[in-house]
């Protein structure tokens, strides 16, 4: 396989794509070249995080901003998250990029606030299998230590079938990291599982709206009732609540009607380029 790999790399570098290997079906090859670029894509320096601003629905303000991984590369072209995470999770190269974008984002907010940006939170997405390694929480602290950043700043996102394994561990760890002063948001809520009795047991500061139950509001009458369910159970379990992928004026409003806190979304921006977030946040005076 690696040899494969190192064909198509090869070849494609030629613009020319042809694979010798017929034991490998072509999705399988374009896994193993795309395995075998992220792997050195951090030592390239071809991996950026841009920022999506997170904001207060009473008050209009940015009090938050969610890290959201990049790559680029020369040969595959910009590469989707959606593509290269699951491909990170499944060969093991997730803690070494979810460790780089928790360090590289943390240092970045921190330099910004030393250079008298308006305080915001950093909301930083880490996969389950991050979650579920006991080397995480000193990795946490070392950074936070390195960075300076203040824990109260700081926001870890897990998804919901992150928490759905070894229940007592990962409470214990949830626990642990609230009590660095770090809050904790479930992130697609709605897209897994769990059940009410354990959610209510998790420590949690903020429940993520997937952006699934939004898009179709409000045409769909169904997504409204969930939403606004969904704003009312995270209240009842005394959690903020926020809402992703809000695109339209529509949904801002029906969301601020229900009393959703903070909202996320196309309609206020998209993910930005550091400068760029950082101009943003100047200019809206925080
Ligand atoms: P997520 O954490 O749920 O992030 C939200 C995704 O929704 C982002 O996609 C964002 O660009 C997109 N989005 C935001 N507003 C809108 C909107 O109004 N409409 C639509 N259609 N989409 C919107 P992105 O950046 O492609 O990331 C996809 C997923 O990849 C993330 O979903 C997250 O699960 C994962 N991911 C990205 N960066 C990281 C990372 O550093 N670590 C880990 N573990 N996962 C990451
Ligand atoms: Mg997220
Ligand atoms: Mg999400
Ligand atoms: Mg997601």
């Amino acid at each position: 396989a690696a040899d494969a790999a190192m064909y198509a790399v090869k070849s494609q570098g030629r613009n020319n794509i042809a694979f010798y290997d017929a034991g490998l079906t072509v999705q399988a090859r374009q896994r193993v070249v795309m395995e075998s670029r992220l792997r050195s894509a951090i030592n390239l320096g071809q991996l950026y995080c841009v920022y999506q601003p997170q904001l207060e629905l009473s008050s209009g303000r940015i009090v938050g901003a969610e890290v959201l991984l990049r790559w680029h590369d020369e040969q595959l072209g910009q590469v989707s998250p959606a593509e290269f995470i699951p491909l990170a999770e499944s060969c093991g190269l997730i803690h070494q990029l979810g460790l780089w974008v928790l360090q590289h984002s943390c240092h970045q907010v921190s330099q910004w606030l030393q250079a008298g940006l308006p305080a915001f939170r950093l909301a930083v997405n880490v996969s389950a299998q991050q979650f579920a390694k006991d080397t995480m929480l000193q990795q946490l602290k070392q950074v936070l230590k390195d960075s300076g950043l203040s824990a109260q700043l700081l926001e870890l996102e897990v998804t919901e079938s992150a928490l759905m394994t070894d229940e007592v561990r990962v409470i214990d760890t949830m626990h642990q990291i609230r009590a660095l002063g770090v809050r904790l948001a479930i992130d697609d809520f709605g897209t897994g599982y769990s059940s009410l009795s354990y959610l209510k047991r998790l420590p949690l500061d903020v429940l993520k709206i997937d952006k699934r139950f939004i898009e179709h509001i409000p045409a769909e009458q169904d997504d409204k009732q969930i939403a606004s369910a969904i704003i009312a159970l995270a209240h009842t379990m005394n959690f903020k609540v926020l809402a992703e992928g809000v695109e339209t004026a529509e949904q801002l409003q029906f969301l601020q009607q229900q009393g959703c806190d903070y909202y996320q979304g196309y309609y206020f921006s998209k993910p930005l380029a550091a400068d760029d977030f950082a101009a943003l946040l100047q200019n809206s005076g925080g």
